[in-house]
């Protein structure tokens, strides 16, 4: 156990405080190896090694919860929490329903962005694919989902999947109010529109640039005219007040990490009228700076909130940008 993470352990004993994290509390993720999981980033909470789709045993996934919570009261951590934000100084809610669910079982996509680390086609293939639709229905049906349930589709672009109106209409009919759907855009999806309509889905678009040439350097395919245009017909559903369709952009080491190209794509943003935007650090890069960041890279987090503050748009640091962000306001204080 590091010094730091054992204080801050006995800290929290002083204060009859435990560890907790609300992924742990309550989510459930069916990932791209099909395996079914409560931690949405590692190997933590496994419920299922190998799925098949056809029946989940939903008194496990309450028994897993029930003892990764109760391992986290005693302060066993697994090893990858110890440096996850998520994990938090707050009781654990004892709830019977999930908060979260992430699906990204049929992770695949048309690009090739640079700094993918999603499975290839053919390593899908191998795995193999089952219709995740069934058990949506049981996990509906069986009230573990809520309408307040928060539903991550993840990047991959699940838009191309054949399952995905037939589940987005699913959610519409339950009145589910809290979808997040990751994608290049690269189809338009009539279900998605209808939800954005609804004011019950979120679009975030992996972007990573602001002209046709960074996109291709990054994305690996020069396919930015159809995005562009997908988002143009997103935004046509989106009410004038409303911020759902929004733009991501990845900061890639020597490729998309310098002001010109956020400020390009900053303007392009704006100009299509998208109204909220969304940043993070590419994960591989992040990792091996992430105990002496560049003084540039924290430059550009700071330039991107100032261009964003300066014209009224919402800007979101997600993660690993979250992190660096956050040590960034602390040296300033
Ligand atoms: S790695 Fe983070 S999100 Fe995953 S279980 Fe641990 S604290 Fe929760
Ligand atoms: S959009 Fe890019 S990062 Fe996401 S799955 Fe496709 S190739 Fe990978």
């Amino acid at each position: 156990m590091s010094a730091l993470f054992s204080g801050i352990v006995e800290k929290f004993k002083k204060n009859n405080q435990c560890l907790s994290c609300k992924y742990i509390d309550s989510s459930i993720v069916f990932d791209c190896n099909n395996k079914v999981r409560l931690c949405p980033y590692y190997d933590i909470g496994i419920i299922n090694e190998k799925f098949d789709g056809i029946w989940l045993d939903t008194d496990k996934v309450i028994k897993t919860k029930e003892e990764f919570v109760s391992e986290f009261k005693q302060n066993n951590i697994p090893e990858n929490c110890k440096e996850c934000f998520n994990l938090e100084n707050k009781l654990t809610c004892n709830s019977n329903t999930l908060k979260y669910l992430y699906i990204s079982n049929w992770q695949h996509c048309y690009l090739n962005c640079s700094y993918c680390d999603s499975p290839k086609e053919e390593d899908l293939k191998k795995v193999g694919h089952y219709d995740i639709f069934p058990i949506i229905k049981q996990l509906t049906d069986s009230k573990l989902l809520t309408q307040e349930t928060k539903v991550i589709f993840e990047c991959g672009d699940p838009c191309i999947h054949p399952e995905f109106d037939k589940i987005i209409y699913h959610f519409i009919n339950y009145e589910m109010r809290n979808i997040v759907i990751n994608t290049p855009a690269q189809r338009f999806c009539e279900s998605v529109a209808e939800a954005v309509a609804k004011n019950i889905a979120e679009v975030i678009i992996t972007f990573d640039s602001g002209c046709p040439y960074v996109y291709g350097l990054v994305k690996g395919s020069n396919k930015f005219d159809i995005a562009m245009a997908n988002i143009k017909k997103y935004l046509s559903y989106q009410e004038p007040k409303e911020k759902r369709v929004m733009l991501k952009y990845n900061i890639i080491n020597g490729i998309n990490d310098n002001q010109k190209e956020i400020l390009d794509w900053f303007i392009l943003s704006r100009d299509t009228g998208i109204k909220k935007l969304v940043i993070d650090i590419d994960r591989k890069w992040y990792n091996q700076i992430k105990y002496s960041v560049p003084q540039y890279l924290k430059e550009l987090l700071i330039f991107a909130k100032h261009i964003s503050e300066y014209n009224n748009m919402e800007i979101e640091f997600c993660e690993n940008a979250l992190a660096i962000y956050k040590r960034i306001s602390k040296e300033e204080k």
